[in-house]
């Protein structure tokens, strides 16, 4: 009983706020950037919660640090941020 009405609690919050967590623990929903990306560090600059990780030329995703604001896939000039649904 106790476990139903703590995770009704996690879910509920975490639904009104952001769809991070339901989406990540119902959906197993991230964000992955494709090969087609061309380094231009729109999405990085962009991205509020600075979950964009790169080394110069390989970038990706931080799962834990996203919320999916959808920004770095607006600004992306290559379309090349996917949503995954594992
Ligand atoms: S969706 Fe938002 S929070 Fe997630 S990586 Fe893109 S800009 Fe950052
Ligand atoms: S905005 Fe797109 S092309 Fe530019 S660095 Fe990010 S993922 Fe790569």
């Amino acid at each position: 009983m106790v476990l139903v009405i703590i995770t009704s609690f996690f879910l509920t919050f975490n639904c009104a706020t952001s769809d991070l967590p339901y989406n990540r623990i119902m959906n197993h929903m991230r964000l992955e950037i494709t090969p087609i990306c061309v380094s231009c560090d729109a999405c990085k600059l962009i991205c509020p919660e600075n979950a964009i990780i790169s080394n110069g030329t390989n970038y990706h995703v931080d799962d834990w640090s996203c919320t999916f604001c959808g920004l770095c896939i607006e600004v992306c000039p290559v379309d090349c941020i996917k949503e995954i649904t594992n």
